[in-house]
């Protein structure tokens, strides 16, 4: 077992959040059985992580395990089976503060062609870049295969893993699993784009735009010169 946790700590509150987290990985459809893992940020050198080879269903709080990146892990179980690949990103990109593992049908389907997505769509984009690239093939669970996926993810936030699946990152749990599942929809359509025809790939000048203004979608200072925000007292809605 882990030492005791403070109700209430931020451990706590983190170890709440990503099994909440895993829940949804499998209620969203994007993960299944013992597939997929988890990883978050909870010191300079040191992660929690899902277990090796459990469903979700079964986890509890206490069955995350503390990792410290030198391999060292406290736990009632072992830590998932990829925590190079969790170890690595953590210990290379200081703005990820989580990482999901998952073999979404649709990204898993276009990585066994060895298939990226590239910019069919502007939402590509979500992942930070031109295109979400596929990392090359090693087993699972090696170091080679870690070292691939960081090179896939070099200016990105996702990436495929040849023959296996999808990795999302996010500053927080919550946020890697909505890009995970974006990815997963954007893998999805671009499967039946293509069952369809040849799509159109945005050129590199329209996806610029397109991350440039990623930068403040949904804020305030989104640009839109024709907008301007009127008093909030000039409208009331009677319920
Ligand atoms: P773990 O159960 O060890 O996390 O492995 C699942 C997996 O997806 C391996 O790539
Ligand atoms: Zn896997």
């Amino acid at each position: 077992m882990t030492d005791q946790i403070p109700k209430g700590s931020d451990e706590a509150d983190l170890r709440t959040r990503m099994l909440l987290v895993c829940r949804q990985m499998n209620a969203s459809g994007i993960n299944q059985g013992t597939s997929g893992n988890l990883s978050a940020r909870i010191g300079p050198k040191s992660l929690l992580i899902t277990p090796s080879g459990l469903p979700y269903e079964s986890l509890t709080e206490d069955g995350l395990a503390l990792l410290e990146f030198d391999g060292q892990w406290i736990g009632p179980s072992r830590p998932s089976s990829e925590w190079r690949i969790h170890r690595d990103i953590l210990a290379a990109r200081s703005e990820v503060g989580a990482v999901l593992h998952a073999h979404s049908t649709h990204c898993t389907a276009l990585a066994c062609l060895g298939l990226g997505i590239p910019a069919f769509h502007y939402m590509v984009a979500v992942a930070g870049g031109q295109d979400i690239r596929c990392a090359p093939y090693a087993t699972f669970g090696t170091q080679s295969l870690s070292d691939h996926a960081l090179a896939a993810l070099d200016g990105r936030k996702a990436c495929l893993l040849a023959n296996h699946g999808l990795l999302a990152l996010g500053a927080t749990p919550e946020k890697a699993l909505a890009l995970a599942i974006e990815v997963e929809t954007l893998a999805q359509m671009y499967i039946l784009a293509r069952g369809l025809g040849e799509p159109t790939i945005l050129d590199a000048a329209e996806m610029e735009r397109v991350l440039a203004l990623f930068r403040t979608y949904g804020t305030p200072d989104f640009p839109d010169a024709e907008l301007r925000q009127k008093a909030p007292s000039s409208r009331v809605i009677h319920r």
